[in-house]
């Protein structure tokens, strides 16, 4: 059956991304907390939880809040294979079965091939993964398969013509990027459609940028609703969007999640004037040169200087997008007295831009900030 049609009836639009779970430090996750949340998210109804093998902590942290605690046909846990941290196609395929193993959910609802993007394809085809979740799907040890992707319209539409047999495609779309040229999510999500593939969405809140967006942007919204969060505005946007199978926010604490549930339990579309007062957010956008950063972390184990990138880029958006020149430095300041490089330690070795699903120009960046912060 098309998944479409599968899931008409019972999917709730909001789904639980687990790549920000709360953190005791920054190597463990409060499994306590993420318990709580689970609870909620469950009782109001939701269902869908989207973790992946790079999560570090993720999928045990779920199996220990859901998988342990839940009936297996009560949710529908999705997680991913990563091909950018495998080097043969033996190793690729090792990593379904540790997401397996760590999860114990004994199946897949949903399984997807990883950032899909420059660096990544290549090892999906050469290691022959679009064979592999086929034989899995087969086996009965997953329920669906596609794909997460960061790559070019034109890429899209030869991997959907391709593997017409793909059952999903889960995107980048928040109002910000819809017209961004580099993420294109608006042509990315016209092609899917034509495609006729369901569509699950990442990063509607654009990494947190949406809950805290620059201050013109904060005044639209307040004026137009001061009732309800800015984040509220992010995500209902896409879920308002015909084809959407899920909408993934990825909630860090039980606030987060309360203030989401408010709004998505019974969800409501955009109205006309609603869609009006985000078209003018999006104007806003367009004119503001800023880091489109969404702190995922890729770029960041490989760097052989130890340098935060995504802490050093939330620092100069502090400047780029709020105009804030003093908060930026002492946020900068803050990073690099928690063990940061710096932004001048940039050697240039480009594996930072090789991993980023946003094609940041990184290094670039990382000179331009070297300068403002004097170094
Ligand atoms: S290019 Fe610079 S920031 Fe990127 S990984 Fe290499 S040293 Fe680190
Ligand atoms: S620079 Fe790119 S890879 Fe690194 S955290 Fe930001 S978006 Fe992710």
């Amino acid at each position: 059956m098309h998944m479409e049609k599968e899931f008409a009836e019972n999917m709730p639009k909001l789904g639980f991304g687990l790549m920000r779970l709360p953190r005791i430090d920054e190597n463990t996750i409060d499994v306590e907390q993420t318990k709580v949340m689970v609870d909620r998210f469950l009782a109001a109804g939701m269902k869908y939880f989207d973790t992946a093998y790079v999560y570090p902590g993720s999928e045990d942290a779920i199996r220990e809040a859901l998988v342990k605690r839940y009936p297996r046909e009560s949710y529908y846990l999705a997680t991913k294979l990563n091909s950018r941290v495998a080097n043969t196609a033996e190793e690729a395929k090792a990593q379904f079965e540790e997401s397996l193993r760590r999860t114990e959910a004994q199946y897949f609802d949903f399984y997807l091939l990883h950032a899909i993007g420059e660096s990544t394809l290549p090892k999906y085809d050469e290691f022959k993964i679009w064979d592999f979740v086929k034989q899995l799907k087969a086996e009965g040890k997953i329920k669906h398969y596609g794909f997460s992707f960061h790559h070019t319209p034109e890429v899209l539409e030869r991997l959907l013509t391709e593997h017409p047999d793909v059952e999903f495609v889960q995107l980048q779309i928040n109002y910000a990027d819809w017209e961004d040229p580099k993420v294109n999510s608006g042509i990315l999500y016209d092609i899917c459609r034509r495609h006729n593939k369901p569509i699950v969405v990442m990063e509607p809140v654009k990494g947190g940028t949406l809950a805290n967006p620059p201050a013109t942007v904060r005044k639209i919204l307040n004026e137009a609703n001061p009732d309800v969060s800015l984040a509220s505005w992010a995500i209902r946007y896409v879920a308002s969007k015909e084809g959407i199978l899920v909408v993934l926010s990825g909630m860090s604490n039980v606030e987060q999640m309360e203030d989401n549930l408010s709004f998505m339990k019974e969800f409501k579309p955009l109205s006309e004037e609603e869609a009006k007062t985000i078209e003018r957010c999006q104007k806003v956008f367009r004119s503001t040169d800023q880091i489109p950063c969404t702190a995922c972390h890729y770029c960041t184990p490989g760097c052989p200087m130890q340098i935060n990138i995504p802490e050093i880029f939330a620092a100069m958006n502090q400047n780029l997008v709020f105009g804030e020149p003093e908060k930026a430095k002492e946020m900068y300041a803050e990073v690099l007295g928690a063990g940061s490089g710096r932004a001048s330690d940039c050697i240039g070795c480009l594996q930072c831009e090789g991993a980023c699903p946003q094609k940041i120009e990184i290094t670039s960046w990382l000179g331009k900030i070297a300068e403002y912060m004097g170094e």
